[in-house]
């Protein structure tokens, strides 16, 4: 880790991931990438699909969740973490807490995805369903964490999470090191801050886009603002939804993203048919945001190389009634 020099915060570095690697392989595989055929069809470019919906948990957040309880000391591992969630992070914490036997309890809005609750669950995790937004799972995540002494996780200001998913693109890169572009979907920005850290040693020449629902623009219009600002936060897709950038991944992003786009929920919805119908793949809103920025910009990046992170697949069964077209 090294310390930024204007906000004195925790940073993580190439090494970082590097050491995340070691502990993080023995317990997850590396996932797979592969060329797309009928992707590639569909866009008229080169696509390579990063398939992270393939990990245990379905999505890509829990090797940051088995990094982070990897090193922590023995004293906080046995007081126990609490995280708040709308989905993917939870269920990250509850599989690392599972497999470094800590107490771990989850804090989610009551009209949370009946998918992700019930993996929580089934992970041996307590799930407190709270209040009616995100915002007052947090407060009520607050309480409890203060109450019962466990270490809060935040979904991104934690340097431990963003380098155990910086795995994912140290995988993705050494597989494919020839590509022009990698497409990131962002929420909190974890995952694009991990692919910064690694892109830039590893593949520096490689363009490297972000995108997000234009229904929750936070860490977007943060990025372009320059400072942490909060937005309107309405997507339907949970990965992607926040009201607010987060200092650490931000401070990250401001100097390696060639771009950030933004993409209609609609667009993402079709993207999430397009994965279904021609690669056969699961994938929840988020999972299918690279896919969807790369349809609405063909003409960008026509003929060229592109990475698209598949990063998730649970998507409830409402959701998936609601992409798959009637008829
Ligand atoms: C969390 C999540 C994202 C966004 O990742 P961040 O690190 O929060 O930016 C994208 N896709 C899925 C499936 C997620 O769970």
């Amino acid at each position: 880790m090294v310390r930024c020099q204007c906000c004195g915060m925790r940073v993580p570095t190439f090494t970082d991931v590097l050491d995340a690697r070691d502990r993080i392989t023995p317990v997850l595989p590396p996932t797979p990438m592969w060329h797309s055929t009928a992707l590639s069809a569909a866009t008229g470019a080169e696509i390579f699909v990063k398939y992270e919906n393939t990990q245990p948990i379905g999505a890509f957040k829990v090797r940051g969740g088995l990094n982070l309880l990897a090193t922590m000391p023995e004293r906080e591992r046995a007081a126990g973490v609490l995280g708040y969630s709308t989905g993917n992070h939870a269920q990250s914490l509850a599989y690392a807490a599972r497999h470094f036997d800590v107490p771990c309890t989850i804090v989610m809005p009551e009209n949370a995805n009946p998918t992700k609750a019930a993996a929580v669950r089934a992970l041996g995790a307590e799930l407190v369903e709270f209040g009616a937004t995100f915002d007052e799972s947090s407060a009520r995540a607050h309480e409890l964490v203060a109450e019962r002494g466990m270490r809060l996780v935040s979904a991104a200001n934690e340097p431990r999470l963003v380098a155990g998913v910086a795995t994912a693109y140290l995988e993705l890169v050494r597989t494919q090191p020839d590509l022009d572009a990698i497409v990131v979907p962002v929420g909190g920005g974890s995952g694009a801050a991990a692919a910064c850290i690694v892109t830039a040693r590893l593949a520096p020449r490689c363009e490297f886009i972000a995108v997000q629902s234009a229904a929750s623009p936070a860490a977007h219009d943060s990025w372009r603002a320059g400072e942490v600002v909060e937005r309107p936060n309405t997507t339907a897709a949970e990965g992607l939804a926040t009201g607010s950038g987060f200092e650490l991944t931000q401070r990250i992003l401001r100097d390696r993203l060639t771009d950030f786009m933004l993409v209609d929920d609609a667009d993402i919805a079709a993207a999430q048919w397009s994965m279904l119908r021609d690669a056969h793949t699961l994938a929840e809103g988020a999972g299918a945001a690279a896919l969807a920025a790369v349809l609405a910009q063909r003409d960008r990046f026509a003929g060229k190389r592109v990475a698209i992170v598949c990063t998730g697949a649970n998507a409830s069964q409402a959701e998936l009634r609601r992409i798959i077209p009637r008829g």
